[in-house]
């Protein structure tokens, strides 16, 4: 059929759905329950609970130390869990060795065989299978183009840049179809501009091939341009698990609220709770705020706002949760300016604005009351 005899309407579901055709996942669910690891003392990982679906890309983030390598290994198989179980489309996985798990991962320091070339370190794998060589030309060959590395195909490691190695990585981990794909901070060693190029590249990849991806990183900024859903982790167990926009949105602590951008955090006293929340801060200002979670009158809590939801006003506005305040440092971060502001508060309140103000500017500092959330207390310097 001709171009021209579809219908506007049947052209746009042509091209949307050549937009939207993904390969079908190669799994349809991981299932991971109360897994456990004990480093002696330590609990490394606790009670750990996750379904995953077929195509999910799945980042377990937090901040270093808070599990997630843990978690990674114990699928992986490199770690043997105390205890739980993980299972693929309801067959366990726990007794199957590493080599047999059909996974493929990704480390942070690439892990590549200096002494072979591109080609032979992706063929490796499939060698490894004792597949037949023209078979493994081909997938080889199909996967260096993938990555966008054919020409360089008879180079060592050593003579491409971080980011080519870690495609080579990336490459040698796809080139056996595995099942599911483990990375394991793998842009850390690249510099800003380079992870951010690399980032779309793991966003591409998982989704011409259908993978089924997890993802260990620190990084917030990574995880919620990546991921499907995001696994938030603190001292071995899961604080949040949800899409990125709800983690973002609705951060479920005052730790999720400060990990994933609210670096604003006061100690307060809740002076009238309900839907109308009032607090107090330590120095004795009154605020409104909303609540998140349970809280009530007398109950100590922490109050919290993102820089971008800070207003600044000129000075002798007026307005709910508005308060005198002076310009303390400036940061000009090229799309926009991030301030600290001394006011009668206990700490500077970090403010993220379009605006132009100086060092030492008398401002009204507003904190939306709908943008200041309140959360039961947690231990600030614990979150930080
Ligand atoms: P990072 O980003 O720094 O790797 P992480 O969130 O991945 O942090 P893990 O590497 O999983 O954290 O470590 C969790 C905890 O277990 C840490 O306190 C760590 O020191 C400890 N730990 C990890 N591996 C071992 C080990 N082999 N022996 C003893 N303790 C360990």
């Amino acid at each position: 059929m001709h171009a021209q005899a579809l219908t506007g309407e049947q052209h746009a579901a042509t091209i949307g759905a050549a937009k939207t055709e993904r390969p079908t996942p190669r799994i349809e669910r991981l299932r991971i329950r109360s897994l456990t690891k004990r480093f002696g003392e330590l609990a490394a990982l606790r009670d750990f609970d996750l379904d995953v679906l077929g195509g999910e890309f799945i980042s377990l983030l937090g901040p270093s130390g808070c599990g997630k390598t843990t978690a990674l290994n114990c699928l992986a198989g490199l770690l043997e869990p105390d205890g739980g179980e993980i299972e693929l489309d309801g067959t366990s996985v726990m007794r199957t060795p590493p080599e047999r798990r059909r996974f493929g991962m990704v480390f942070q320091n690439y892990a590549l065989f200096p002494h072979l070339t591109v080609g032979r370190n992706v063929a490796f794998g499939l060698e490894m299978q004792s597949l037949p060589k023209a078979r493994i030309r081909d997938r080889v060959d199909q996967v260096l183009g993938l990555v966008r590395l054919r020409d360089q195909r008879d180079k060592y490691p050593a003579q491409l840049s971080g980011g080519q190695q870690q495609r080579i990585a990336i490459a040698r981990a796809i080139v056996t179809e595995p099942r599911l794909m483990l990375m394991d901070e793998p842009l850390s060693n690249l510099d800003a501009k380079l992870r951010l190029e690399m980032r779309t590249e793991i966003r591409r990849i998982h989704q011409a091939l259908g993978l089924t991806t997890i993802y260990v990183t620190h990084d917030q900024e990574e995880a919620l341009s990546l991921s499907d859903r995001i696994v938030l982790m603190r001292h071995g167990l899961i604080q949040q698990v949800g899409t990125p926009r709800e983690v973002y949105m609705e951060p479920a602590s005052a730790y999720a609220a400060n990990f994933l951008g609210s670096r604003n955090l006061l100690s307060v006293r809740v002076t009238k709770a309900a839907d109308d929340l009032h607090v107090e801060t330590r120095s004795g200002i009154a605020l409104s705020g909303t609540p998140r979670g349970p809280l009530a009158p007398g109950d100590e809590a922490i109050a919290s706002i993102r820089p971008e939801d800070v207003t600044l006003l000129a000075l002798g506005e007026d307005g709910a949760n508005t308060l005198p305040g002076v310009v303390e440092t400036v940061e000009f971060l090229g799309r926009g300016t991030e301030l600290s502001v001394r006011s009668g508060l206990d700490e500077g309140i970090i403010a993220r604005t379009d605006d132009v103000w100086s060092q030492g500017d008398a401002v009204a500092l507003q904190l939306p009351p709908e943008r200041l959330l309140v959360f039961p207390a947690e231990d600030p310097g614990e979150i930080v």
